[in-house]
């Protein structure tokens, strides 16, 4: 190699080092600065919906899982011809089924313990009226899901065993409703008053941050919006009515702040549903409302 070259070599790699040197000066503080603004953490809560005698009374059974540590649980596996075959799908991948957990005794709810015990060996979590309940957890207490923490929440009026389950997993929070809190909506009072359904909702639930996803026992949106339109009109109701109308699920895609606003049964200091109630007390709007539902 003679001296030229090498000095042309020498030149080239100082050139590129020099180019290299601007580039990570360049580009390296947005690097840093996106790495510490996004951390990449994976998600672990993953939840399943499954819909159960779609078009009929249109329940949805939930099967949650922990990625971390391959823990799954399912909420009101009614019917298990809908709900055995995910089941199967879960294990099959190499997650390990803990619990069932139920939101209240009702049949459309409860009905499939049962069946789904002959297939799988584990525990009733649950109000105390439901079938084969191993343990009925009590108000505020905690168990977990692999690494989801779970907070049980009494809610008695739909049914007095109703219980609502708070589940956290860092900044991604849930709660199944069963048929206390519906999308827009609330289930009927047939065990409990309205001063029962006014503090679960307005009182337990409501007090739940307002980033937390709801999801229900059935998809009811529709016919509740349609409900709300008659007694109030603000423009969450309207953003909920055109999303009612453009999707068939609703499911995990409102929280607990969208119902304060949208939902009619947690508005009830509303001075426009105090209105058309003819009522003042918020108990007494509860009542009047769920009334006027029940009889639209
Ligand atoms: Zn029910």
């Amino acid at each position: 190699m003679t001296l030229t070259t090498t000095l042309r070599h020498c030149i080239v790699t100082i050139v590129l080092m020099s180019l290299l040197g601007t580039v990570i000066k360049r580009y390296s503080p947005t690097l840093i600065r996106s790495r510490i603004v996004k951390p990449v953490t994976p998600r672990a809560m993953h939840i399943q919906s499954i819909p159960m005698w779609e078009g009929s009374s249109n329940n949805y059974a939930y099967l949650v899982s922990d990625d971390k540590t391959k823990e799954a649980v399912i909420i009101d596996p009614a019917n298990p011809s809908e709900v055995l075959p995910h089941l199967k799908a879960k294990t099959d991948a190499g997650f390990k089924l803990s619990k069932i957990i139920n939101t209240h005794h009702h049949h459309d709810h409860a009905g499939g313990n049962k069946e789904i015990s002959k297939s799988y060996d584990i525990p009733v979590i649950g109000g105390r009226d439901c079938a084969l309940v191993a343990e009925t957890p009590s108000h505020k207490s905690k168990f977990s899901i692999g690494s989801i923490n779970v907070t049980a929440l009494h809610t008695p009026c739909h049914t007095q065993d109703s219980i609502c389950y708070f589940l956290e997993d860092g900044q991604d929070r849930a709660v199944f409703t069963g048929d206390t809190l519906f999308i827009g909506g609330c289930g009927r009072f047939f065990e409990g008053t309205p001063e029962q359904m006014h503090k679960s909702l307005n009182q337990v639930l409501a007090a739940l941050p307002d980033d937390t996803k709801v999801y229900p026992g059935h998809e009811y949106t529709k016919g509740n919006v349609k409900f709300a339109k008659k007694v109030l009109s603000n423009d969450a109701i309207t953003k909920l009515d055109e999303y009612s109308q453009a999707n068939k699920e609703t499911q995990g895609k409102f929280t607990i702040g969208d119902e304060k606003k949208h939902n009619v049964f947690m508005r009830v200091d509303d001075p426009e549903l105090q209105k058309v109630t003819g009522k003042t007390d918020p108990v007494d709007v509860m009542g009047a409302l769920r009334t006027m539902k029940d009889n639209s």
